[in-house]
């Protein structure tokens, strides 16, 4: 019976008639409302229905391994045991469509509907559908909420796209179920039923089984089929695979790994991975794949691997730790041989690198070793020189004697010049008959002078090519480094300018780029060859300065100053004790002026103190101060009459060192002073631990000491501060009365400086001692 409001309900009713005189007049309705049992009896079968279904589904799943299959089997199952009278299947694609790819209808009557969904879906295709509100799409909102989704009565809510259709089929309640892939909802299968109230919480909870159930299985078809697509990519492919267990031993290869090394998987599984080793990586390449390896990361290099008849191969490999639970399980290794493209690259590299003709390195070539140079010479401090060599006229000689004899000659020219430089120099090959030199790590500037000189000179010998006697003349320009450029393409540029100003000089002359350059190297070649000379020439002579105190202008002093008496002509110290200091050569020529002061002194009949230069060099030798001391006796002379001048660069790197040889010096009773303070770190602190007799303060104050007060004070404080502490001070480089004065009146104790005396020759010292 349907009651006022439409509602069904069932009467259990027991109908008496009323017979009255053989005539049934009336009818008696007992009747009892049962719709909550017969409810309850239909949800029964309903249920067990649904338990049905579950049950063909699974089986379904077990044997059927192919989607479409699934969803056409999935569609009659739902009709024929969930007694559906319309479900369908459909599938999202990424523009939010929904497309039907299987269906089923308990008879004909309902394809109408179907027709009309695929209708609405269809609609939806062409709108926009940010616009719709999809979430009223029963379909819609399981796939985006990945959930199973019921409705009970589809009268009262107005579903889309079923609308008002749905009732019209007496089609009164649906459920949509999700389709789940890998996590990501591809679709949705939709069911209808005639019986409104249909889903009850244990049909619910059936369908979200069946659901599970379902993209259970499309999750394993999913990897069935990856698992598939792999294999046959990794059996198939050029790339060898192989897998390791954490002891390094190999679970798996592949078919690549059998044809490249020779092995096959039988002979392979279980081995440790050394059984390819080629053994020629080196400790450290080793230590870094281990490290690398075991601490999870993944490591790539080429690796030199040995095949089963010893061959070797190289192949870029990648190995990628597999980790589970924090720990590394196996290792995956994924190579490729490339041998032959190494082959490839190699003889592109050299041809890219290298001239043909000589096999010298080429421009390119040339400027990344000039380049490697730089960056090293940079954080050493070295000097380089880049040196262009080109022969005259050597167009004449190819057509004089035709090309073949003229690259005789060029090759010729490479070996020559190949065995003038060292070892680690680099000779290159640039365009035609052009050669490069890269000369390392110089000790001097001047130095790439004496070897370009002994080149063009090697050079200027005839070459022998097939018995005919070439005499060639060459160019050469310079550049260096640092002084000149800083980098490569720069540096082979201004050897370039060099050499086409050389050109200009004539044949065989060579240039540097910065003539200054050239003459200053010209002046130390020359000037090195003659301080040899020069010692045993005996050509070094010293000056005397004196110094004087400055409140009885008294002589207190004198600083013995190096000469060098040359051709006639005084060189000053400043041009060549740097020279001695790199070479060494100051120890010879301070043991000799350390002779020669005492021999003075010795000899003396006015007793002065004499002050001696000492170079930071003399200063390290181990055996100085032993040496001093017995040179000092041999002459018999007063220690104290023996001043030794250094620099703050004696110590600074070791004043402790420095505090303990100062002792003894002080101790045999040798002054010593401070030379040139202020011009160094000058730091005042160390003054107080070190026991010097003097400080020096240098000329370069008390030549600002009249307008700068900022020199002035600091003259000040030294002053001051060296009072304190007993120290003497004197000032070096007065040349003003005007200088003396406020020297004077800063309570500086001693002067030296032109306004005295300038350094004066042997002669003229003992005579103004004398007077
Ligand atoms: P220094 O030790 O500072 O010597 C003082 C320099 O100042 C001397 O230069 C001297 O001639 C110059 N001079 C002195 N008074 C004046 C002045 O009033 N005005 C100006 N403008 N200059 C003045 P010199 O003789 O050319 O020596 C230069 C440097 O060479 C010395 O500087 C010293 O560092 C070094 N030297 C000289 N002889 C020796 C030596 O035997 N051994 C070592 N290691 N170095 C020496
Ligand atoms: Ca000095
Ligand atoms: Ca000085």
């Amino acid at each position: 019976n349907r009651a006022k409001d439409g509602r069904v309900f069932y009467l259990n009713s027991l109908i008496i008639p009323i017979v009255i005189d053989g005539k049934v007049t009336n009818f008696v309705d007992l009747a009892r409302d049962i719709t909550k049992e017969i409810k309850h009896l239909e949800t029964i079968e309903n249920l067990s229905n649904m338990y049905a279904t579950l049950s063909e589904v699974n089986q379904l799943l077990v044997y059927v391994k192919n989607e479409k299959e699934i969803y056409d089997k999935l569609v009659k199952i739902i009709i024929n045991y969930a007694k559906f009278k319309v479900a369908y299947v459909a599938l999202v694609d990424e523009n939010n469509n929904l497309e039907i790819v299987a269906q089923n209808v308990q008879d004909n009557t309902y394809k109408p509907f179907l027709d009309f969904v695929k209708q609405q879906f269809s609609f939806l295709k062409d709108i926009d559908k940010n616009k719709v509100n999809l979430l009223k799409y029963p379909a819609y909102k399981s796939i985006k909420f990945k959930r199973v989704y019921i409705v009970n009565d589809t009268n009262i809510k107005d579903l889309i796209p079923f609308d008002k259709e749905a009732s019209k089929f007496n089609l009164n309640s649906c459920c949509s179920i999700p389709i789940i892939r890998k996590n990501k909802a591809i679709g949705v299968i939709v069911g209808l039923s005639d019986k409104s109230g249909f889903f009850n919480k244990d049909i619910y909870n059936l369908l979200k089984e069946i659901s599970l159930d379902l993209n259970y299985t499309l999750d394993s078809i999913e990897d069935n089929r990856w698992h598939n697509i792999i294999n046959l990519a990794i059996e198939s492919g050029y790339d060898f695979i192989g897998v390791l267990d954490k002891e390094f031993k190999l679970v798996y290869v592949n078919e690549a790994v059998e044809k490249i090394t020779g092995y096959n998987k039988k002979e392979l599984i279980g081995k440790h991975h050394s059984i390819f080793s080629s053994k020629t990586h080196t400790k450290e390449f080793s230590k870094l794949f281990y490290e690398t390896l075991t601490s999870g990361k993944t490591f790539t290099d080429v690796i030199v691997y040995k095949t089963k008849d010893g061959k070797f191969f190289n192949a870029i490999t990648t190995i990628i730790p597999y980790v589970e639970d924090n720990q590394v399980k196996y290792y995956i290794a994924v190579g490729k041989d490339i041998t032959q493209e190494r082959q490839l690259y190699e003889k592109i590299n050299y041809l890219k690198n290298f001239d043909s003709l000589t096999s010298l390195p080429n421009r390119q070539a040339f400027l990344e070793f000039v380049d490697r140079f730089i960056k090293r010479a940079e954080i050493e401090k070295k000097i380089g020189a880049v040196v262009i060599i080109n022969p005259v006229g050597f167009g004449n000689i190819n057509k004089a004697y035709g090309y073949e004899i003229g690259d005789k000659l060029l090759k010729a020219i490479a070996k020559r010049l190949g065995s003038l430089i060292r070892q680690y120099d680099i000779l290159a090959k640039l365009e035609s008959d052009k050669f490069a030199l890269l000369l390392k790590d110089l000790s001097f500037e001047e130095d790439s002078l004496i070897v370009v000189v002994n080149i063009l000179n090697a050079l200027s010998s005839p070459f022998d090519i097939d018995s005919k006697f070439i005499s060639l003349s060459f160019n050469a320009g310079v550049s260096l480094f640092p002084k000149d450029a800083k980098d490569a393409k720069s540096l082979l540029e201004k050897a370039e300018i060099a050499i086409t100003d050389a050109k200009e000089k004539g044949e065989g002359a060579l240039g540097f780029y910065r003539q200054e350059v050239e003459d200053s190297a010209k002046r130390k070649v020359s000037l090195r060859h003659d301080i040899r000379k020069a010692i045993t020439n005996r050509e070094f002579i010293c000056y005397y300065q004196p110094y004087f105190s400055i409140n009885q202008k008294r002589l207190i002093g004198a600083e013995c100053l190096l000469r060098w008496k040359k051709d006639g002509h005084i060189i000053s110290p400043l041009e060549f004790i740097p020279f001695l200091e790199e070479t060494g050569l100051i120890l010879n020529v301070e043991d000799w002026l350390k002779n020669d002061v005492m021999e003075k002194i010795a000899r003396r009949k006015v007793k002065i103190p004499i002050s001696i230069n000492i170079s930071p060099i003399s200063f390290k030798q181990r055996h100085f101060v032993d040496t001093l001391i017995s040179t000092i006796k041999s002459y018999n002379i007063d220690p104290s009459l023996i001043v030794l001048e250094v620099l703050e660069r004696t110590f600074i790197e070791n004043i402790e060192n420095f505090k303990k040889i100062l002792y003894s010096i002080k101790s045999q009773n040798i002054k010593v002073a401070l030379d040139d303070f202020g011009t160094g770190y000058s730091s005042l602190s160390y003054l107080s631990e070190l026991p010097f007799d003097y400080i020096k303060i240098d000329m370069s104050f008390i030549q600002k000491i009249l307008f700068d007060s900022k020199a002035r004070s600091i003259v000040e404080t030294i002053i001051s501060l060296s009072h304190k502490l007993n120290i003497k001070t004197i000032a070096e480089g007065v040349e003003e009365q005007s200088q003396l004065d406020l020297l004077k009146h800063l309570e500086c104790d001693a002067a030296q400086g032109y306004l005295f005396s300038k350094p004066l020759p042997e002669g003229e010292f003992e005579f103004l001692l004398k007077e």
